[in-house]
C-alpha cells in the first residue's frame, strides 16, 4: 500500500470520529454549491454533479489538487450520510 493511500486512509478515520457539524464545517472550508456545481474555494474550478465520478479538474497550480481532494461529491456525500453505501469510489 502506498503512503498515499495510507494518509487517505488515515484521514477518512479521523473524519469518523468527528460530528458531522465540525466535518460540513472543514469541507465548506474547500468546497461551496454553487448552483448545482461543486466549486472549489481555491481555484475556483468547477464541477457538475453528473461527472462526480471523475476526478476534480482543479487548476494545475491549485493547493488542493492531489488524491485527497480530487472527490469532494463523495466526501459530501459520506458527511451527510455516512452510512451510504461507498459504492461510487474509485
Ligand atoms: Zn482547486
Amino acid at each position: 500500500m502506498s503512503a498515499n493511500v495510507e494518509r487517505i486512509k488515515i484521514r477518512h478515520i479521523r473524519m469518523d470520529i468527528l460530528t458531522p457539524s465540525i466535518r460540513l464545517a472543514r469541507w465548506s472550508s474547500n468546497w461551496s454549491i454553487v448552483g448545482s456545481h461543486m466549486v472549489c474555494t481555491r481555484c475556483m474550478s468547477g464541477q457538475a454533479p453528473e461527472k462526480a465520478l471523475l476526478p476534480f479538474p482543479h487548476a494545475k497550480r491549485c493547493e488542493l489538487f492531489g488524491a485527497d481532494y480530487l472527490f469532494p461529491w463523495r466526501t459530501l456525500s459520506l458527511i451527510v450520510s455516512p452510512s451510504a453505501p461507498e459504492t461510487d469510489q474509485r
